[in-house]
């Protein structure tokens, strides 16, 4: 496995598999750092994500349906796509809802940022 240096930090470390894209190391203030970094980023880049922020954090926190939505994001898709589909989906049910998952979307987005 290739060795990434950290854009933070500057250690090397090995990337996630699934996260070709990662330019943060797994420690804390990294990651702090990056979502930092990747929130500025998506503010300035994106009107479109600015305006369904508050959208979105509110579907997420309503515990949505996230069956498709994790499917979607193992094969790579962008969470603001992901989200406004499950923002646009109908059966949003509360009960498939896990936290986990929410993690792992936030997650993944970040690193695709
Ligand atoms: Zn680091």
């Amino acid at each position: 496995m290739t060795k990434l240096r950290c854009a933070h930090c500057n250690d090397l470390f090995t990337p996630a598999p699934q996260v070709p894209k990662q330019t943060y190391c797994s420690k804390p203030k990294c990651q702090k750092e990056r979502r930092k970094q990747w929130q500025k980023n998506r503010l300035q880049s994106d009107p479109d994500y600015r305006a369904n922020q508050s959208r979105a954090q509110k579907a997420w926190s309503e515990k949505p349906s996230l069956k498709g939505v994790e499917n979607r994001v193992r094969v790579g898709l962008d969470l603001t796509d992901v989200a406004k589909a499950t923002i646009a989906s109908d059966d949003v049910n509360t009960s498939n809802f896990t936290s986990p998952v929410i993690d792992i979307l936030e997650e993944m987005s970040m690193y695709c940022a």
